[in-house]
């Protein structure tokens, strides 16, 4: 039986304004509610970061960031440094999204340097890791999920400091999952993977899965084996769908 908390954590992209707090203030309410069972985590536009720790402070809602630079200052205009997001009481940042990797050619050495920047800010780092459809299609999965953890985790990782995403790029946004069997299989090997690295401390990695999460498949997928969560997108913009992922853990 796993010890690992479920992370329900929802990644609002490019979306949302001020405008937008209602659905924090329900979340804050509801994740009193639901401490028992998860943690439920929001990462807004860094624009809202601020603004919404404010109205979680104190709550069991955590906020996250969806992406930071390596570095913890200097000259490079538009990017937020990992302190940035602490200094702003994220307590989480989301590092190598796959819209990261595609629209802005990150690798898995640069997720590195972004989780390794993340620990130093004292935030957890949430690594995405997955496999586009044509490496599924070739019947690579395992392979690009295998490389794309060693390159892109830090040795200092820990089940404290790490939760890590797995993402087919396939899945995001299209209304697409893998069957249950293929996510068994992808997690499955995950977990092999980090104990097979970081030994013990491996098995208390949590693993979400993410890609067309939504309240109709929330607990097919969600009470899959070594699936402790889900990194959520459209679905996590309103909050009563969100709630509704949450409710998979009821
Ligand atoms: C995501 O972008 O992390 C994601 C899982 O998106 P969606 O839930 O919209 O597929």
């Amino acid at each position: 039986m796993s010890t690992r908390r479920p992370l329900v954590a929802g990644n609002w992209k490019m979306n949302g304004l001020k405008s937008a707090a209602g659905e924090i203030e329900k979340l804050v309410k509801a994740a009193a509610g639901l401490a028992g069972k998860l943690d439920l985590m929001v990462c807004p536009p860094a624009t809202l970061v601020t603004s919404f720790a404010v109205l979680a402070k104190g709550s069991r809602l955590l906020i996250g960031g969806q992406d930071c630079h390596p570095e913890p200052a200097g000259a490079f205009t538009g990017d937020i440094a990992a302190e940035m997001l602490a200094d702003a009481e994220a307590s989480a940042v989301i590092v190598g999204h796959s819209e990261r990797r595609t629209y802005h050619n990150e690798d898995d050495a640069l997720v590195r340097r972004k989780a390794l920047a993340a620990w130093r800010a004292q935030l957890t780092a949430i690594v995405c890791i997955g496999e586009t459809e044509a490496e599924r299609e070739a019947r690579r999965t395992l392979d690009v999920i295998a490389r794309q953890l060693d390159g892109s985790l830090p040795d200092e990782a820990t089940a404290a400091n790490l939760v890590v995403a797995y993402e087919p790029v396939w899945a995001i946004g299209t209304g697409r999952t893998p069957t249950p069997a293929d996510v068994v299989e992808v997690h499955q090997s995950i977990r092999a993977r980090l104990t097979g690295r970081f030994g013990a401390a491996g098995e208390g990695m949590r693993v979400l899965y993410g890609g067309s999460v939504k309240p109709s498949n929330a607990k097919e997928l969600l009470t899959l084996a070594n699936v402790d969560g889900a990194l959520v997108g459209g679905a996590s913009l309103k909050a009563d769908e969100f709630l509704g992922i949450a409710a998979a853990y009821g």
